[in-house]
C-alpha cells in the first residue's frame, strides 16, 4: 500500500533563543510564525541582564508558547552588583519563568576578571538552588572551572550547559554532576571530530537543541541573523551525528526540554 502523504511535522523546542534582541523588533511575530511552521512548539527565551530578563517575560506573557529564563551574563557580571541579583532574584519568582541564566564563565571574550565572573556565577547558583530552578549556564574557554563551581555551589545540580563545545570527557562529567548537554549551531558547520563524538556520547535523556539566535546561524546562513526556525537544521546535523532519525531525535530532545524546565 502506498503512503498516504500525512507528514507529521516534527515537534521542536530551541531552548535557547535571545527573541528580547533588538535585532528581533521588527518582525518577530513573522519569526514566531516560520519557527512553528518548522515544528517548534516552544522557545525558551534567555536573558543576558536585568533588562532582557524583564523583557523575556514580558514576551512570555504575549506569545503563549514562550517561556522566560533571566539571569546575568558573564560579559555583564560586572553589572552583578548586590541590588542587581535582588531585581533578579524577584523577577525569578514570576510564573514564566523557567530556569537560571545565562550565567557561567567566559575566559575568551574574558571581558571581566575570571573573579568578577566567579562571584557572579555563584551568586546565580545560589538564586537557582533557592528557588528550586535549572540553570542555563555558559561556559567558554572554562569548562573545568565552571564544573568544579556547579559541583560546590548547585547541590541540586540542575541545569544545561548552552552552545555545548567540549569533549567527550566534560560530557561524562557534566552528565555525572547531574546536567543535560544543549547542541547549537556549531554543529552544522564543525568538520573536526571532537564535538561529534561528545555530542554522539550524550546520553539519550540529557540531550537539548537550540539555536541561541540571533547568534550562532548554522552552515549555509553564517553571517546572518539567526532565527528559531533554523533548530531544525541543528537537529538535523545532531541526528545525522547520533545515528538516529531527526523525527526521533526531536521526540527525544523534546521531552527531555519538558523534563529539564518543567514548564516547557
Ligand atoms: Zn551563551
Ligand atoms: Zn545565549
Amino acid at each position: 500500500m502506498g503512503q498516504i502523504g500525512v507528514a507529521r511535522l516534527l515537534e521542536l523546542i530551541d531552548t535557547h533563543v535571545h527573541l528580547a534582541d533588538v535585532r528581533f523588533a521588527a518582525d518577530l511575530p513573522e519569526v514566531l510564525f516560520r519557527a512553528r511552521h518548522a515544528g517548534v512548539v516552544q522557545f525558551v527565551c534567555v536573558g543576558y541582564d536585568i533588562e532582557s530578563s524583564a523583557e523575556a517575560i514580558k514576551l512570555s506573557s504575549t506569545f503563549p508558547d514562550i517561556v522566560a529564563a533571566v539571569g546575568i551574563h558573564p560579559n555583564r557580571s560586572g553589572d552583578a552588583l548586590p541590588g542587581t541579583l535582588r531585581e533578579l532574584d524577584l523577577l525569578s519568582q514570576s510564573h514564566a519563568v523557567v530556569a537560571i541564566g545565562e550565567c557561567g564563565l567566559d575566559y575568551y571574550r574574558n571581558t571581566e576578571p575570571p573573579d568578577v565572573q566567579t562571584e557572579a556565577f555563584i551568586a546565580q547558583l545560589r538564586i537557582a538552588e533557592a528557588r528550586g530552578l535549572p540553570v542555563i549556564v555558559h561556559s567558554r574557554d572554562a569548562m573545568e572551572q565552571t564544573l568544579d563551581l556547579i559541583e560546590k555551589f548547585n547541590p541540586g545540580r540542575r541545569g544545561v550547559l548552552h552552545c555545548f563545545d567540549g569533549t567527550v570527557a566534560d560530557v561524562s562529567r557534566a552528565v555525572s554532576l547531574g546536567f543535560w548537554i544543549s547542541a547549537a549551531g556549531q554543529v552544522t558547520y564543525r568538520r573536526d571530530r571532537t564535538l561529534a563524538e561528545a555530542l554522539a556520547s550524550v546520553p539519550a535523556d540529557r540531550l537539548v537543541i537550540e539555536t541561541d539566535c540571533p547568534y550562532l546561524s548554522p552552515a549555509g546562513h553564517r553571517g546572518e541573523r539567526n532565527e528559531p526556525s533554523r533548530v531544525r537544521l541543528v537537529a538535523d546535523a545532531v541526528a545525522a551525528i547520533r545515528g538516529c532519525s531527526v523525527e526521533q531525535l526531536a521526540a527525544q530532545t523534546t521531552a527531555n526540554a519538558r523534563r529539564l524546565f518543567g514548564k516547557a
